[in-house]
């Protein structure tokens, strides 16, 4: 049973519901479509996730993945290069990479010139802290710290948050803060902008967004903008103990990746 806790995500559910052809169905994909695993290269999609997206992929106008990650990457981990089960979209690096199952092409941004000073500075930044041991990951458009392997991450998070938002900002970059993780990255994308092109270019009724992180919440900003501009969305968080900020904004909460697994085999159901 989907119950969204507001008026507005009762609204955006029903027409969902009633007009799937006339839905944007997009989600975030670690923490969302995949449990968060200590090696991000090993985040498969959640048992029975792809089946259900498989399912609703022909009844909604369209589907989208809209991620941090680089976008073949995206596809190699989920297994969706092959994807034929109806319209998608995946959106890459918080939308400088584009791909669909229509043309099944990578169309990417130029990297931006200051990601070579950080890929310098980062190694000795982290020694100075003592944080040598945490993981950097080279995203090609973006670089990523993460901290989730350390002994201490919580500890190890706070103490990177102003040395890399210094580091970003001589750089030309962002420092977006994640799950266990703090994202080097150009500014001029983020889900919220990648979510915005894809209203633009599908013309939807209804926009529903699925995130768990806070990278996500630029892409309920835009839900919400959308309503307020006369539209219909449902806004819905992957449910976790380690952030609660996209819970309190959601419409609906859902008990992590399984929960979401649950609501898009229920949105499948009230299809058939
Ligand atoms: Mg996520």
């Amino acid at each position: 049973m989907i119950e969204p806790t507001t008026e507005a995500g009762r609204s955006g559910l029903s027409r969902l519901i009633a007009s799937p052809d006339q839905a944007l169905l997009a989600f975030d994909y670690d923490g969302t479509l995949a449990p968060i695993v200590a090696d991000p290269s090993k985040a498969f999609p959640e048992p029975g996730v792809l089946a259900a997206l498989e399912a609703v992929a022909s009844q909604v106008g369209c589907l989208a993945i809209v991620t941090g990650r680089p976008v073949k990457q995206l596809l190699e981990l989920a297994g969706l290069g092959q994807w034929s089960a109806g319209p998608l979209v995946v959106t890459g690096h918080y939308g400088l990479e584009r791909w669909s199952a229509a043309d099944r092409e990578i169309i990417a941004a130029e990297p931006n010139p200051g990601l070579a000073a950080v890929h310098d500075q980062l190694p000795s930044l982290l020694a100075e802290l003592g944080l040598e041991a945490a993981d950097i990951e080279d995203k090609g458009l973006s670089v990523a710290v993460h901290v989730r392997r350390l002994d201490n991450p919580d500890a190890a998070l706070a103490a990177l948050s102003d040395p890399l938002d210094r580091l970003a900002g001589r750089a030309g970059l962002i420092a977006q803060p994640g799950r266990r993780v703090i994202e080097l990255r150009p500014s001029a994308m983020d889900k919220g902008r990648s979510l915005a092109r894809l209203i633009a270019e599908q013309d939807p009724a209804v926009v529903v967004f699925t995130g768990d992180d806070l990278g996500d919440l630029p892409a309920f900003d835009e839900v919400e903008r959308w309503r307020s501009a006369g539209g219909l969305g449902l806004t819905v968080c992957s449910g976790s103990a380690e952030v609660s900020e996209l819970a309190d904004r959601a419409d609906l909460v859902v008990d992590g990746p399984a929960g979401v697994a649950e609501f898009v085999e229920a949105l499948a159901e009230s299809w058939t």
